[in-house]
């Protein structure tokens, strides 16, 4: 199959993508403007007013993330000397976000069906009784890695950070020190997640690395809240490995922990498997992420975020439209052609 095809083969692959998805969002689905050429000031600008706008999503990763900071961490005077009890407390309180929001999200969307297959991607249940999960079953299996692996290796990460700061092995700045850097940290920080993703993740294609570590993520097809952490414990310890950065910037906690929760909570969120999440009569979330959605199905295109130039830059981005699936038939058709030459 060619990318510019038959008017049949046109036809013909748009009804194959209807019946792919339940729902999907308008599409092309476009990256964010940043990264688009010729770069415009104005999109960019419109973008992240949209992206922060109060109330939308990374705005209340943000609030949660000052909250958590203010009244739910160890004071730097604490972590000055290492104690598991800190250690366990900052645990115990991951432990509870992450069965908040994961379950909270099963709750209200697979067992409790609160808005039915309203903008579902796929309309299909979790997988039970399946020799590819652990335990058979699919979401047993992803909980039981987000608990074990997760939020004990995410606790370590975090923790790791607060005793560099307390000792000095990592630079601390408040808000009244320096309000410009501080704010600009916190605008940059989703995009320098975003980057970070990509190459791991990237790099878990390959080989040995995907057969071993990343397969386990990729058993989930069609994916819920708990899905977005069931992954290798190796895994789990790259997809943190991001918050180094915080070793070399001169930062706060507050940026770390906001760092942290764009796994910690991103990670349910983004693989919830709806597009916008119905919280109660008069509230909506946008949380699915149809680009990665597009990745778990057909695993070798969108490998990092919307914020992210990569995919484009190494064509491979899929744009979820029927032309995106021919586009991809042809990639593939190219690379097995260049492997056999
Ligand atoms: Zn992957
Ligand atoms: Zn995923």
């Amino acid at each position: 199959m060619s990318v510019s095809g038959s008017n049949n083969n046109t036809v013909e692959a748009g009804r194959e993508s209807r019946r792919a998805w339940h729902f999907t969002p308008e599409l092309p689905i476009q990256q964010a403007p940043l990264f688009e050429l010729p770069l415009s000031a104005k999109a960019s600008a419109r973008y992240f007013i949209t992206i922060w706008r109060p109330f939308g999503f990374r705005f209340l990763l943000l609030l949660a993330a000052i909250v958590v900071w203010t009244w739910f961490t160890p004071s730097l005077a604490r972590a000055r000397t290492f104690d598991w009890a800190w250690v366990l407390e900052i645990g115990l309180r991951n432990l509870i976000i992450m069965v908040f929001v994961a379950g909270g999200l099963h709750l209200l969307l697979y067992v409790w069906h609160r808005q039915g297959d309203e903008q579902r991607y796929h309309d299909r249940p979790m997988e039970v009784d399946s020799p590819t999960f652990f335990f058979r079953d699919q979401v047993w299996d992803n909980m039981f890695w987000t608990l074990v692996g997760s939020v004990p290796i995410g606790t370590l990460w975090e923790s790791g950070l607060l005793w560099a700061y307390a000792n000095g092995y990592a630079t601390l700045i408040t808000f009244e020190q320096n309000p410009v850097w501080f704010v600009s940290l916190i605008i940059i920080i989703p995009i320098y997640s975003g980057f970070h993703f990509y190459w791991y993740h990237r790099l878990f294609h390959v080989g040995l690395l995907y057969r071993w570590f990343h397969s386990w993520h990729h058993k989930n097809i069609n994916t819920g809240p708990w899905s977005g952490h069931a992954m290798h414990p190796v895994e789990h310890v790259f997809v943190y490995s991001d918050l180094l950065l915080y070793l070399f910037v001169a930062s706060h906690p507050i940026h770390v922990i906001f760092n942290h929760m764009l796994h910690s909570i991103a990670g349910p969120t983004s693989h919830c498997g709806y597009h916008t999440v119905r919280i109660n009569r008069f509230f909506s979330l946008q949380l699915g992420d149809f680009m990665h959605q597009l990745h778990h199905r057909y695993f070798d295109c969108n490998y990092g975020a919307y914020e992210s130039p990569w995919d484009k830059v190494f064509d491979s981005f899929h744009d979820g439209t029927p032309e995106g699936d021919e586009w991809m038939a042809a990639r593939r058709k190219r690379i097995r052609a260049s492997r056999k030459n």
